[in-house]
């Protein structure tokens, strides 16, 4: 066995779509005494962080940083903007989707779904279709994921906005961007989106923990008159004390160091190389999918994700299994299934602070686990992978010296 037991010589090799790798540099910016949070080093700190955070949403608004993982910054979303029955579109793209949708209904919220077979991402005219029919203007909000994490499904966010633009409807449009947010362009301000919700643990490269409401000046309006039960998540109170660099609870002081950081380093970086990183990791990883002859969950090109790939796999062969044996034989973890293709899947994140060597090392262990599980695939998964990158990368130099 190599848990517990044995020493696993080597990196841990995470590649779930969250939480992701972090940079030794995120790491040694958290590793600091703890300050506090209601002095003027603070108030620094905080002020860099709320500036900073803004630069990754694109928009010049405030953003809420919530000491909550994703989930909570869900809930924000909702019991911020919204009124007890009020009427939410939602769109089934998997388990996500599934989740937030069951939040709302918690809430006391009456959220409706639109349904797909969880092979694709949102469909902008039948979110159009469904709020012409809604004549007296009963939907509250338009609650989307830009990138349906259980299944590898990436919506056209600007296309959304058309279709409820085209619809004339005046629902609140709210966007799940946590496991897209810094690895997949993403523009709240210029997308016409009220309420963007992210998350610290995938593309910014943080712990777990953290997360974030950015919000538009209609999202701010409907805030005055949302008579959803508040306290933890509640705006108001977060904008008044943001102003000064100071929260109405105590932070998560270390998580802002690590924040700062992690911002900092994405715009070294730059966020278009940031973004088309992650486009050739995941079009590598489809190029060894396709190669081993196996079958990517979306079936729809249009829409693929650049952050994760769900992997089907053959008829009568338990993908649980295969992920146990490829930890227990390769130190690899990969993302687990949902829904109606629970036990069908596994997912291999390809998100956050990792490079051309780590996805090819993780394509390595999955064609050799592959082998040892006995699921019949071709050979040459890895090869194809490393064909893309040479190719993505002489693409980029020659256009570079044109
Ligand atoms: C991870 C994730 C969540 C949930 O976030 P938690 O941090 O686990 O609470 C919600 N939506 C999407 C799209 C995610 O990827």
């Amino acid at each position: 066995m190599a848990q517990n037991s044995v020493r696993n010589p080597g990196r841990h090799f995470l590649q779930i779509p969250g939480p992701t790798p972090l940079p030794d540099r995120v790491l040694r910016a958290m590793d600091t005494p703890i300050i506090d949070h209601r002095g003027p080093e603070f108030s620094k700190l905080a002020k860099r962080a709320l500036e900073g955070i803004k630069t990754i949403f694109k928009t010049t608004n405030p953003v809420i940083i919530y000491t909550a993982t994703g989930t909570g910054a869900w809930e924000g979303a909702l019991v911020n903007t919204l009124s007890p029955g009020d009427r939410v579109l939602m769109v089934e793209t998997g388990q996500f989707a599934t989740l937030w949708k069951k939040m709302a209904e918690r809430l006391g919220l009456k959220p409706e779904f639109i349904a797909t077979d969880w092979r694709q991402g949102i469909d902008p005219k039948a979110v159009e279709a469904r709020l012409r029919e809604d004549k007296n203007k009963e939907i509250k909000a338009v609650c989307v994921l830009h990138n349906e994490t259980s299944t590898g499904a990436l919506t056209p966010i600007a296309d959304i906005r058309k279709a409820i633009d085209a619809a004339g409807h005046p629902a609140l449009f709210m966007v799940d961007t946590i496991s897209s947010l810094a690895s997949a362009d993403y523009r709240h301000d210029e997308w016409g989106v009220d309420v963007s919700i992210g998350g610290a643990q995938k593309g910014l490269m943080l712990p777990p923990g953290m997360s974030f409401n950015a919000i538009s000046d209609k999202a701010l309006a409907a805030n005055k008159t949302s008579a959803m039960p508040k306290s933890f998540f509640a705006w108001d109170d977060m904008l008044t004390m943001n102003k000064v660099g100071f929260f109405p609870y105590t932070p998560g002081t270390q998580m802002l160091h690590g924040l700062v950081v992690g911002i900092e380093m994405l715009h070294e970086e730059g966020l278009d190389n940031v973004f088309a990183r992650h486009n050739r990791l995941a079009e590598a990883t489809r190029r060894a999918v396709k190669a081993w002859g196996l079958e990517n969950l979306n079936k729809n090109a249009s829409q693929l994700s650049p952050t994760i790939t769900a992997i089907l796999l053959p008829e009568g062969h338990d993908a649980d299994k295969f992920r146990a044996l490829a930890l227990d034989t390769f130190n690899i973890a990969y993302g687990a299934s949902f829904g109606p293709y629970t036990g069908k899947y596994f997912r291999i994140g390809h998100l956050g602070d990792i490079n051309d060597g780590t996805l090819i090392g993780a394509l390595g262990i999955t064609e050799m686990a592959l082998a040892l599980a006995g699921i019949p695939h071709k050979k040459g998964g890895v090869q194809a992978a490393i064909d893309y990158i040479v190719s993505a990368h002489a693409d980029e130099k020659r256009a570079a010296a044109e």
